[in-house]
């Protein structure tokens, strides 16, 4: 499970602001400080379009149980490692902590997870195509996807995905978000908590 940021608008901040600044005339009076303290105001407001003019664009690594969930936030643009294409040679599988500190339920798990594997390689070894045999493995499964979404839509991710009753990996994976957010663009969540 990882997030890792490949890329952002360039001078994001900058961007934001000129893009408020538009709404007030007050593009002559642009400083860092003051587009900062700007954003800040245009975000409490509640005027967020501004923050549209800027996105992100992260690679994650996460079970298809949650990348499933993520892909349904549709304010963006996505590239996922595809099963019709790319054989799952290896077992490669999220496990959930809880099953990890459950140690009967860990060995159901498990059990399942090499059955899954071993039918796959075996309608393989038959020659069936992977789109097809792909139909055994579990949502477990692990997966690589490239996402991009403006900011605006980073902060309506972040405000659904890390509250608690959201599935407890999605939540690792929003905090990984929020992560590198926040490392590469304090001033858009600011005020996120989580
Ligand atoms: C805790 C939780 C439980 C969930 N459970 C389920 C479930 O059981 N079953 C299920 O199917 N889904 C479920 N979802 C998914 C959820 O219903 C949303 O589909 C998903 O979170 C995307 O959210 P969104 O539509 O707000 O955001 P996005 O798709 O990211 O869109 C951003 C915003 O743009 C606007 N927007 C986007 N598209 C449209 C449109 N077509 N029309 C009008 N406005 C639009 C809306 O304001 C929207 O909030 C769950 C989500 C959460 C967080």
């Amino acid at each position: 499970m990882s997030v890792r940021l490949l890329a952002i608008t360039p001078d994001a901040l900058s961007l934001v602001s000129h893009a408020a600044r538009t709404c007030y005339a007050s593009t002559d009076r642009a400083t860092p400080e003051s587009d900062a303290r700007l954003v800040a105001s245009c975000i409490r407001r509640g005027h967020e379009s501004v923050l549209e003019h800027a996105s992100v664009t992260v690679e994650i690594e996460c079970s298809r149980v949650v990348s499933h969930e993520l892909v349904r936030q549709r304010i963006a643009a996505y590239s996922q490692r595809s099963q019709r294409y790319v054989k799952e040679s290896e077992p490669n599988y999220f496990t959930p902590p809880e099953i990890e500190a459950h140690q009967p339920a860990w060995a159901v798990y498990i059990d399942a997870m090499e059955n899954a594997w071993s039918a796959y390689a075996d309608l393989l070894s038959r020659r069936v195509p992977c789109q097809i045999a792909r139909y055994v493995l579990p949502n477990a499964c692990l997966t690589t996807l490239v996402a991009t979404w403006n900011l605006r839509e980073v902060r309506h991710i972040l405000r659904l995905r890390t509250a608690p009753d959201c599935q407890p990996e999605m939540q690792e994976i929003a905090r990984g978000i929020l992560a590198v957010v926040r490392e590469a663009a304090p001033w858009a969540v600011e005020d996120v908590e989580c």
